[in-house]
């Protein structure tokens, strides 16, 4: 199955993708984590999207594309996908459908008053990549998982995160409508704690 997770930042779309790649076996492609990787590494690709992405903005949408559109012409993803950060606005939703159309787009909803503090609270792994949040790991600077350091994402400082927020509402948000259109889209509950979240996926996905 072709799936698509939607929803603003912070609304548990990361946790959730692992949950479900764990159960469904579809291959989990998110473009941020793509560029996080490159950004790291200092690849041309993450030279050109460091400072895009740490103002909160969107990385070119022709770079975005392709990217995407290469890494779904793998081997792995013949018999599905798992999507999360993309498509991110009409234009990516539309060259989505050219080549790779989804048969689902769960739509995680979460009340947006809560979600600066979700983020804020939000520390990642340098090592592993996991990502965690300080609620329940506590305000530690290690990793539960693997030991490594955990920090804040550049892009999870509070100033940025207003920027993601407007960005989500113009560009992202129009998704749902366009996907409700298509009779694809399904509404998931994302106030909940991360297993409820998870049970609803599972009610949709069956
Ligand atoms: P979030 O925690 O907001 O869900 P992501 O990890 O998905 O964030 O993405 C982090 C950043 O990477 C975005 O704010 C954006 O700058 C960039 N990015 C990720 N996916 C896309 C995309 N499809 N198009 C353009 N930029 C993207
Ligand atoms: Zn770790």
């Amino acid at each position: 199955m072709k799936i698509v997770l939607l929803g603003p930042p912070g609304c548990g779309k990361g946790t959730q993708a692992s949950n479900i790649t764990y159960k469904y076996s579809f291959p989990h492609i998110s473009t941020g984590d793509i560029f996080r990787e490159n950004i790291k590494n200092k690849t041309p690709l993450g030279i050109k999207v460091k400072e895009i992405i740490d103002k909160g903005c969107l990385a070119p949408d022709e770079l975005t594309v392709e990217l995407v559109k290469d890494r779904l012409s793998k081997a792995d993803c013949k018999d599905g996908y798992l999507l999360d950060g993309f498509p991110r606005n009409l234009f990516q939703a539309k060259e989505l459908d050219g080549f790779s159309a989804p048969d689902l787009v769960l739509n995680i909803k979460v009340d947006l008053n809560k979600i600066e503090k979700r983020i804020t609270g939000r520390r990642v792994c340098t090592d592993c990549g996991g990502s965690f949040h300080i609620d329940f790991i506590g305000d530690t600077a290690t990793c539960p998982t693997c030991q490594g350091k955990l920090i804040t994402r550049e892009d999870d400082k509070v100033e940025t995160i207003r920027k993601r927020l407007a960005v989500y509402s113009e560009q992202t948000q129009p998704l749902i409508d366009y996907y409700k259109r298509q009779n694809k889209l399904r509404d998931i509950n994302g106030d909940l704690n991360i297993e409820g979240v998870f049970l609803e996926i599972v009610k949709v996905l069956g």
